[in-house]
C-alpha cells in the first residue's frame, strides 16, 4: 500500500513507498525547501490505483456472512418457537 508525499506549492511528489517513508520525505522537504515551515496544500496520499488492504476486505465480507448467519438462525428460531 504505497504512499506519496505531495507539496502543491512546489508541485513536487515523493516516490511511492511506505507511509513512514512518505512522512520522512515530508519532514525533509519542510526543512530543506520551506525552512522548517509547513507549506499550504501538502498531503500524504495513497497512490492512485493501488489495491485496498486485502485484510480489510476480508473482515468486511466476514462480517456480512456473520450477519447472514445471525439472520438465518433468528428466522429458524422464530419458526421453531413462534407458534
Ligand atoms: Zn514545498
Amino acid at each position: 500500500m504505497p504512499y506519496v508525499y505531495r507539496c502543491r506549492r512546489c508541485r513536487a511528489t515523493s516516490p511511492p513507498g511506505p507511509r513512514r517513508e512518505a512522512e520522512e520525505y515530508r519532514q525533509q522537504h519542510r526543512d530543506s525547501e520551506h525552512g522548517g515551515l509547513v507549506p499550504d496544500g501538502e498531503s500524504i496520499a495513497r497512490v492512485a490505483g493501488s489495491t485496498p488492504d486485502p485484510d480489510g476486505r476480508y473482515v468486511s465480507s466476514g462480517g456480512l456472512v456473520a450477519l447472514l448467519v445471525v439472520l438465518a438462525v433468528g428466522s429458524l428460531l422464530a419458526r421453531l418457537f413462534g407458534h
